[in-house]
């Protein structure tokens, strides 16, 4: 199933690229067509998706950094944590079943990110120094 997608995914991602290539070029006045009108396609919608999903995967990098070089868990509610697992695992049932790639593509890097902090949470051992002196400001208040 996944050797069959791909070539899709790839190629849906090219489209994309050429669409965005001709809506920079009829924005800059290069191409004699008309007008420039975003959203105008599902391709230019497909390069929308994968710029929100390379953030979605980027989203995570400064708390899980945080947590693995700190090892420094403050102010993390583990319970929110295991309540976006959750969802994420029902959203990628429901993403399959629709057959959103996309979709089961965000999921699937929701739910390792969301896996990864749950266990670098539960390894952390310390309250770093930004966050002690947070603590140490709060409570002189
Ligand atoms: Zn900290």
């Amino acid at each position: 199933m996944a050797e069959r997608r791909l070539p899709t995914v790839i190629e849906s991602l090219r489209r994309g690229l050429e669409n965005g290539k001709l809506m920079y070029a009829q924005w800059r006045g290069e191409a004699a067509t008309e007008p420039p009108r975003i959203f105008q396609t599902r391709d230019s919608m497909e390069v929308i998706g994968w710029i929100g999903t390379t953030l979605v995967i980027i989203a995570y990098y400064p708390q899980i950094r945080h947590l693995w070089v700190e090892k420094c868990a403050w102010g993390i509610s583990v319970w929110t944590w295991v309540i976006w697992l959750i969802a994420s695992i029902l959203l990628l049932i429901y993403c399959v079943i629709r057959g959103e790639v996309l979709l089961s593509i965000v999921q699937m890097s929701n739910m390792a990110s969301i896996v990864i902090t749950i266990v670098l949470v539960r390894r952390s051992n310390t309250v770093c120094a930004y966050h002690l002196s947070d603590t140490a400001k709060r409570t002189k208040t």
